[in-house]
């Protein structure tokens, strides 16, 4: 995982590192296209001395950190004890997340949970304030499971229990016989899903 500088980066001043952390929040830009400058501007342009997010995650999966482990201004009364991570594209409208969008989510999670340690809740800004941010077609449950899942996870049917958005590609793969299972189910962990996914996914353009 590569953790990008925001190109020319404004900071007017010095930022005040982070208290306790106690959560990891998600946010979406409510924005088809605005880039990580375009949002710095916007935030910069409101007043803030940076652009409010800690980390923000690029469709093409690029990340940039913003402010780090500083305190933020993303989320009312959580900025100074929680990490803020924005996401590029507006999930309010029916779009579904591109897979490296997905994954650097994922990536960018765990690395804070790994530098930060305890016990840390994941959750959308709708999870803390009144607004409907990160957007209903926002994958959180996908991306909390697989953060608080690791490898772990077995996936034995196609049920609520496995991710949506692996559910079809895991169907095709056990009608075409690439997937058999045994009497305990299909055994299927969160890389056999993803790879099935992308199976599925080039299917026809081999
Ligand atoms: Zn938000």
């Amino acid at each position: 995982m590569t953790i990008h500088n925001i190109p020319n980066q404004v900071i007017k001043e010095k930022l005040a590192p982070l208290k306790k952390v106690e959560a990891i929040i998600l946010h979406h830009m409510a924005h088809d296209t605005a880039d990580v400058k375009t949002v710095e501007s916007w935030h910069i342009n409101q007043g803030y001395n940076a652009i409010g997010y800690n980390f923000w995650v690029g469709f093409d999966g690029s990340i940039y950190v913003g402010r780090g482990f500083n305190g933020g201004a993303h989320t009312l009364g959580y900025n100074d004890k929680s990490i803020g991570i924005g996401f590029q594209g507006d999930y309010s409208k029916q779009r579904e997340m591109p897979d490296k969008q997905f994954n650097a989510g994922v990536d960018v999670i765990r690395y804070v949970m790994d530098r930060l340690g305890g016990n840390i809740k994941i959750g959308g800004h709708k999870d803390f304030n009144a607004t409907a941010c990160p957007g209903g077609h926002f994958p959180l449950s996908e991306m909390k499971s697989l953060v608080k899942r690791g490898g772990e996870m077995i996936y034995n049917y196609i049920d609520e229990n496995m991710p949506e958005w692996a559910r079809e590609a895991v169907q095709w793969a056990v009608d075409n016989g690439i997937v058999k299972g045994d009497e305990n189910g299909l055994n299927l962990d969160d890389r056999d899903l993803r790879y099935l996914v992308f199976l599925y996914r080039s299917k026809g353009v081999r």
